[in-house]
């Protein structure tokens, strides 16, 4: 069985070949942690999880090597430390918490890595340093910049040329620029900024520096796929690219930067794209509170994840009825026993085919049929270990039937746990540690995660940091 996606580069599907099949790389750009995420930042999670899941059914669980970074370095960050009077850990650490918390919520497998920036300061100083040793940047009043016009393959991602991008440009002319295309790599802290030393100056790097940096330490190049949204082709892929062929060779050249492109498409909201200027922005954080993790990544992964997805009050309706036919049949059939499979081949077989989620959809329902219909016993084994074999690669199914039914978690548990966490909230807002450590202990032996925030406290099964599907809830 062989994989076949669509790269961005060659824009056509092509077949895959690891560079090395004991151990294949991904790199899909992670969230800048300053604030809760959205719906749409969810799609890539889920639909390269997804991809995660597949590459390790095929090249084996430990042969496949996936980073997301985490940038907790950028001006956003900068503003809301400086609006709450905190340093930027405070933020990056908080909301970077809560991002892996959701994102378990949405059944997302961590990553093999999660690259900070501000661990990897020294590979982003070191690459700075080899791309201005290579002639293809420059520095200039506390700045160094990348020479656009010094790269002759930049514009092959996004299939734009220079000349086309200076006539309509509509970027910053800044002082220190030689051509207005060129771009930062290292930029120097305004006062009372975080600011790291270096060879140009106290400052801090640009923000595509980190991605390429990061990956040239954290995976080597070249890697065979690097993911994102479909926005992050130009400029952050293109530049990405530019300085990761450059850094390596004078002329840019040389076996490659990133084997594979993949891009998602956008998240439309009721036909809208989602901004804070309509008011439509949802925040995942708020979904997983009325709507069960699982049936939001299922709607995530409805749609072939290169188109676009409008997500409605009607896609998650139809995916909670879609999820509690499968899930009904699997209650039906609790008493058979399921035989581990490695997996389904037929799955897989449609997922190898450029991901191509909305027919694993109509697979999934055939075998639940095929559960449904089958004539004996040891058909019935069969039909139930292909069905939770191929939900087990979609990050789908793998909840109990009864608790799916029950809403994921017994309500007497889930009254005992809101009432220690409230009783928790109350002792710390009171100061009185002693209490507040002993609650938390026995929230500890219940399987509870607790979650601090300014505004009180969130609470998860540490299960649904598993596979298994996860509830949380907020206080
Ligand atoms: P950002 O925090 O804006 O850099 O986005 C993080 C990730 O989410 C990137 O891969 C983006 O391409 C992706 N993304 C942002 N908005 C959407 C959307 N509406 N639909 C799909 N992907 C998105
Ligand atoms: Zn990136």
């Amino acid at each position: 069985m062989k994989l076949h996606i669509y790269d961005t580069l060659r824009r056509e599907k092509v077949g895959f070949e690891p560079q090395n099949p004991e151990r294949v790389t991904l790199y899909v750009c992670g969230p800048t942690v300053y604030s809760f995420a959205h719906i749409g930042n969810a799609r890539p999670v889920v639909v390269f999880d997804v991809l995660f899941r597949l590459l390790r059914a095929l090249y084996g669980e430990h042969h496949v090597i996936y980073a997301r970074n985490i940038t907790d370095v950028d001006d956003k960050i900068n503003k809301a430390a400086f609006d709450q009077g905190v340093e930027i850990d405070v933020i990056t650490n908080h909301f970077a918490d809560i991002y892996n918390a959701d994102m378990a919520t949405l059944g997302a497998l961590r990553p093999t890595l999660e690259p900070r920036v501000t661990h990897n300061i020294d590979a982003i100083l070191a690459q700075i340093a080899a791309i201005l040793a290579n002639g293809h940047a420059y520095a200039e009043q506390g700045h160094v910049l990348f020479d656009v016009e010094s790269f002759k393959a930049y514009g092959a991602l996004s299939r734009r040329s220079l000349d086309d991008m200076i006539a309509g440009s509509r970027v910053e002319v800044a002082p220190y620029k030689r051509n207005p295309h060129d771009f930062v790599l290292w930029k120097p802290s305004k006062p009372g900024e975080p600011a790291w030393d270096s060879p140009w100056g106290p400052g801090r790097p640009g923000w595509h520096i980190e991605c390429s940096a990061m990956i040239e330490a954290n995976l080597g190049l070249p890697i065979d796929i690097h993911g994102g949204g479909h926005d992050l082709i130009f400029p952050h892929h293109e530049n990405e690219i530019a300085q990761g062929l450059c850094a390596q060779h004078a002329h840019g050249q040389d076996s490659g930067y990133a084997r594979y492109w993949m891009h998602n498409g956008f998240l439309t909201f009721e036909g809208d794209k989602m901004s804070k200027s309509l008011g439509n922005v949802k925040l995942v954080h708020d979904l997983i509170e009325q709507v069960p993790g699982e049936v939001i990544r299922a709607a995530l992964l409805s749609a072939h994840y290169r188109g676009p997805l409008d997500w409605t009050g009607e896609l998650i309706a139809q995916t909670q009825s879609r999820l509690d036919g499968m899930y009904g049949t699997l209650r039906k059939f609790a008493a058979v026993p399921g035989r581990d499979e490695a997996a389904a081949p037929a799955i897989l077989e449609v997922l190898c085919d450029d991901l191509n989620t909305p027919r694993a959809f109509a697979e999934l329902s055939a075998l639940a049929k095929a559960l449904e219909t089958a004539a004996d016993d040891e058909a019935r084994i069969a039909a139930k270990s292909r069905l939770l074999a191929a939900g087990r690669v979609l990050g789908l199914l793998q909840g109990d039937p009864e608790a799916w039914f029950r809403g994921g978690v017994d309500e007497d548990l889930k009254a005992k746990i809101d009432a220690l966490v409230a009783e928790r909230v109350a002792a710390r807002t009171a100061k009185n540690w002693p209490d507040a450590d002993r609650i938390r202990k026995a929230l500890d032996d219940l399987g509870v995660d607790v979650m601090d925030s300014a505004t009180g406290a969130t609470w998860k099964l540490k299960a649904a940091e598993t596979e298994d599907r996860g509830l949380s809830h907020g206080l």
